[in-house]
């Protein structure tokens, strides 16, 4: 389980997204589960993207667009998930095509 000292750590970070799967994975379920965390992320997204949308006069939105931009990176996990084990697939398919080349040429 991640501390709050990690995950406030870790806000900028996944603010840049530059955290890797297991990062955010942890990351994300602290934020679900820890309102003090969660209000952090809250004030730290408002500074960077409410100075911009100040700029554009745009205010109203933000807290939608921090819930988006959660769900959003839950979603992209799940995809990064997703590519990993693909690959790892792929990677035991190919192993197996080898394998089985290897068994015919020896057979023959
Ligand atoms: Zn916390």
């Amino acid at each position: 389980m991640m501390t709050c000292k990690d995950a406030e750590k870790l806000i900028p970070e996944f603010l840049d997204d530059d955290l890797d799967n297991q990062e955010l994975s942890d990351f994300l379920s602290h934020i679900d589960s820890c309102p003090e965390c969660k209000e952090e992320l809250t004030i730290q997204f408002l500074v960077r993207v409410g100075m911009q949308r100040l700029e554009d006069g745009n205010t109203f939105n933000l807290s939608r667009e921090l819930e988006h931009l959660l769900s959003d990176s839950k979603k992209r996990l799940h995809v990064r998930k997703y590519l990993v084990m693909t690959s790892y697939i792929l990677e035991i398919a190919v192993a197996a095509l080898l394998a089985i080349c290897l068994l015919l040429a020896i057979a023959l």
